[in-house]
């Protein structure tokens, strides 16, 4: 097998998308798999579309990813430039060689006439297209002497080039997902190859850069597919030999039709892109899977399978696993649907397997965007208790704030559930009785309020609801004799007067 290599080629027209991100993962898994080498090039050949920052956006995502490039833009290699629009002599070089030998042609129609042949068209129903058929009633070489043509040029009068799509011929691609695919180049239009600004179209750079950058493989999305006749016929036409295409599914809303769009993430939620993104023109903020507390780690995985799926009922795979079990055979035909839920679960499962001290160091950074200073230990037990409920660092932030800050408010549906008139008498009394446990464990604690219960002939839930109110405020959390031997005893009877206080003064 030839020397593998392959590229992702992201335009640098907004931020990475999900889409994006799963065609770069793939790409490297590819490469990985083989010892070959992953390359990032930025295709900015279109001016008008570029945005600022975008392609600042691309490369740390990949990096927080971990699927960082062996060659592009800021890492080097010896096929660059990286970027399209530091490309542009090597273009110009290429055009003339297919002007050369007839595969490509100037074209003179203006804008105006074009839009008129259009309307033209579309009142019969039609639709224009620049082909084979057509092109020798327009106003380009074809049909000019060649004098004409030189003469038209020094002039500088605007053109652009056109590729001259053989007659009529059939073609037979191969996809390594889809398999052949037959078209008759009858069907294809004479794709512009250099707009009037002078610069290359994407047809043109793409299939030049990846010739010269010695790509094995092309893979990227299913959108690209109508491009591959195009390109098989630039290959031809440059004499140079094809590589290998695969084309990927799509990512599909999380129910019905269609590819997943931001509005899907914004209606339900979740985000699309893996970080946060300003965008430079209107200001507004997208978040992003960092921001939303994902670890890289459990977005790689979910990405991954997004689309591909090695076969079998494992579904946690690091990095690593993934690159030896990465085959484009194993990648669908069908698109993936796209499932919030799962994405939640894959960073669960992530959290519940990181090491306690790991959670532990990370819930402190947490804590400390609250603006809270715990002993490590301390920190460490809470963790310890809450870990298993939690999708998400910040969730058990949610979960444990009692452990660290005193409820402000009780509650109101709890309030209903627990308190009664009597109430306050009892946790009167249970105060003595924390008082009195010399040895405040959760053990001790336990046995000694269950004598209390029984000795007064109460539920035990009657007791424990509206202590757990006091601790917590709600009617959630761990278990309420370990609560108590955390806060420990003076914090633990303070939060019970303080119930007392506000809800014997109100109107309960
Ligand atoms: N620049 C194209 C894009 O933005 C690349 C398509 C390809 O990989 O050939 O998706």
């Amino acid at each position: 097998m030839k020397k593998v290599k392959v590229r992702f080629a992201p335009s640098p027209t907004g931020p990475l998308h999900l889409g994006g991100v799963r065609t770069a993962l793939y790409n490297y898994l590819f490469a990985k798999r083989y010892q070959g080498d992953f390359i990032l090039r930025i295709e900015d050949t279109d001016q008008e579309r570029f945005v600022p920052g975008a392609e600042g956006y691309i490369l740390k995502a990949l990096q927080w990813c971990g699927i960082e490039p062996d060659e592009g833009p800021s890492y080097g290699g010896n096929y660059g430039p990286y970027r399209q629009s530091e490309r542009k002599e090597i273009y110009k070089s290429h055009i003339e060689q297919l002007l050369k030998t007839g595969h490509a042609y100037h074209a003179f129609d203006t804008p105006e006439v074009l839009e008129t042949l259009r309307e033209a068209a579309h009142l019969q129903g039609q639709v224009f297209t620049y082909n084979a058929r057509i092109r020798e009633q327009l106003d380009n070489a074809l049909n000019l002497h060649s004098e004409e043509v030189a003469e038209r040029l020094a002039r500088g009068l605007p053109h652009v080039i056109r590729f001259k799509t053989p007659i009529s011929q059939p073609l037979k691609l191969h996809d390594e997902i889809r398999g052949q695919i037959s078209v008759d180049t009858r069907t294809l239009d004479d794709k512009i190859l250099v707009k009037s600004d002078g610069m290359p179209t994407y047809h043109l750079a793409n299939v030049i850069d990846d010739h010269l950058m010695r790509i094995s493989h092309v893979i990227r999305g299913e959108e690209w597919l109508p491009a591959m006749p195009i390109h098989l016929l630039l290959y031809r036409a440059f004499g140079w030999e094809t590589p290998q295409f695969a084309h990927l599914p799509l990512i599909l809303k999380p129910e019905g039709k269609g590819k997943l769009s931001k509005r899907d993430g914004d209606r339900l939620d979740f985000p699309v892109l893996p970080l946060r993104w300003k965008d430079p023109h209107s200001g507004a903020i997208s978040q992003g899977y960092r921001d939303a507390g994902y670890f890289s780690e459990a977005f790689i995985n979910m990405i991954a399978l997004l689309g591909w799926n090695p076969g079998g009922e494992q579904e946690l795979f690091s990095l690593e696993s993934l690159i030896k079990k990465f085959s484009l055979e194993k990648v669908n035909k069908s698109g993936a649907h796209f499932s919030k839920e799962k994405a939640q679960w894959f960073n669960q499962q992530y959290l519940q397997q990181k090491p306690l001290e790991e959670l532990t160091s990370l819930f402190s950074q947490e804590l400390k965007k609250h603006k809270i200073y715990a002993e490590n230990h301390y920190v460490q037990r809470v963790v310890e208790a809450i870990r298993d409920r939690a999708h998400f660092i910040h969730e058990i932030w949610d979960q444990s704030i009692y452990f660290f800050i005193p409820p402000d408010s009780y509650e109101e549906k709890a309030v209903k559930k627990a308190w009664r008139p009597d109430t306050a008498s009892y946790l009167d009394q249970l105060k003595d009785l924390l008082q009195a446990t010399e040895n405040f464990t959760a053990n001790h604690l336990r046995e000694n309020i269950q004598v209390f219960v029984k000795a007064r002939q109460l539920s035990f839930g009657r007791l424990m609801q509206p202590l757990r109110l006091a601790l917590v405020g709600a009617l959630y959390g761990a278990d309420v004799f370990f609560i108590m031997e955390m806060l420990g005893r003076q914090e633990s009877t303070q939060r019970l007067t303080r119930l007392c206080k506000v809800l014997s003064t109100s109107k309960h």
